[in-house]
């Protein structure tokens, strides 16, 4: 069978370079051998752990993170859950459990939707959380017409991106092309981009900027579901709030790795920008952006980890104390994991976050 590594190359002599965009969404989700179309993308076995995969305790305290939100705008009857990216499930089963237990009528009154792409997670995720019901959409625009209570923890930097280079008052857009069978990076000729005039003010000759219109798309059509019938959303990954330079990368085996060495092997990401995020969610208000250790301490996870640490010991209570550690301390995922909702303009701020 030809290897995507060859077919991306035969793409790229018959029609040109590609776009990182177009690369990634090759690598990422071509249905026979993107990467997260490989048996075990997520978790131990993949290339990277997610934190509801280290605990449960991270997908309990967001259940109860939405459970408040929606007691904060009145209870309302009929909303949807929603994962953008749900990986293996565990996050959705986490938080379903702990918001049934704490709030019994948030989890009855939900319809609960998974916005995935790949099959084989699709699968996985169908066995988790069968119980559930949950229905899946492929993209944004097939979220129902409700109030939305969503959550994207490491979904939004596996969303496609473009690169480009500022050489004086033009861009050069950063390509993937290929020499002799092998892919590498290229220029495009100088052009304008009409979607990086306002990149001028904030670069100089020489940086790189990127730009996410997947990202800004999809943050479109969950503001304007929140705005209309309420909700929160609530988006955890890596960034910051202003984003120059090359944020690209690639990781195999917890490893990091070259992104144009073996398409489909590796998962690639890019760092979030929070502050283009922001500004395209449209027309609801933002919390101010702050780190998962910070987040997870103010919803009580040491209180979490003391009650569940009863009815450990030996290996079970030293794993789960390193567990709570890599979520929570500034070495680990406390500070590299960044957070931040968006909630109805001028509505309660959400369980968390402060003014
Ligand atoms: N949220 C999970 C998994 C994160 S991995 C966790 O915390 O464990 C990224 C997830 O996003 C995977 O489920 C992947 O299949 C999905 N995904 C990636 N690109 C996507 C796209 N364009 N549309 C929908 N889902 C996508």
């Amino acid at each position: 069978m030809t290897s995507l590594k060859e077919r991306i190359v035969e793409q790229i002599r018959r029609s040109g370079p590609i776009s990182l965009a177009d690369y990634m969404e090759i690598c990422l989700l071509d249905p026979i051998s993107g990467y997260y179309s490989g048996k075990a993308p997520v978790g131990a076995s993949g290339a990277f752990t997610t934190a509801p995969e280290i605990s449960q305790m991270f997908g309990e305290l967001i259940g109860l993170f939405l459970a408040d939100a929606w007691l904060k705008q009145g209870s309302p009857p009929e909303i949807a859950i929603v994962e953008l990216g749900p990986g293996r499930g565990t996050l959705l089963s986490d938080l379903l459990r702990a918001a049934a237990a704490a709030a019994p009528r948030f989890a009855e009154a939900a319809e609960v939707v998974l916005v995935e792409r790949s099959a084989s997670l699709m699968k996985q995720q169908r066995e988790l959380l069968e119980q559930y019901r949950p229905r899946w959409a492929e993209c944004v625009e097939d979220l129902p017409q409700k109030p939305l209570f969503v959550v994207a923890n490491e979904f939004f930097d596996a969303l496609p991106i473009r690169q480009f280079k500022r050489k004086r008052d033009h861009w050069r857009e950063r390509l993937v092309g290929e020499e002799n069978g092998s892919l590498k990076f290229e220029c495009s000729a100088p052009g304008n981009f009409g979607f990086l005039n306002g990149r001028l003010s904030d670069t100089r000759s020489g940086d790189v900027v990127e730009y996410r219109a997947k990202v800004n798309k999809i943050a479109r059509r969950i503001a304007k579901g929140i705005s209309e019938f309420g909700g929160v959303a609530l988006v955890l990954d890596y960034g910051g709030w202003s984003s120059i330079g090359d944020t690209f990368q690639a990781a195999a085996s917890h490893e990091a790795t070259d992104p144009l060495a073996e398409p489909g092997k590796a998962d690639l990401t890019a760092h979030v920008d929070f502050g283009e995020l922001a500004r395209s969610f449209h027309g609801v208000s933002a919390t101010s952006l702050i780190t998962q250790g910070v987040f997870l301490e103010r919803l009580g996870i040491s209180e979490r980890a003391r009650h569940l640490s009863k009815s450990l010991a030996g290996k079970e209570l030293e794993s789960h104390i390193a567990a709570h550690k890599r979520l929570v301390h500034p070495d680990e995922m406390g500070n590299l994991f960044k957070v931040i909702a968006f909630y109805p303009a001028g509505g309660k701020l959400p369980a968390g976050f402060a003014e």
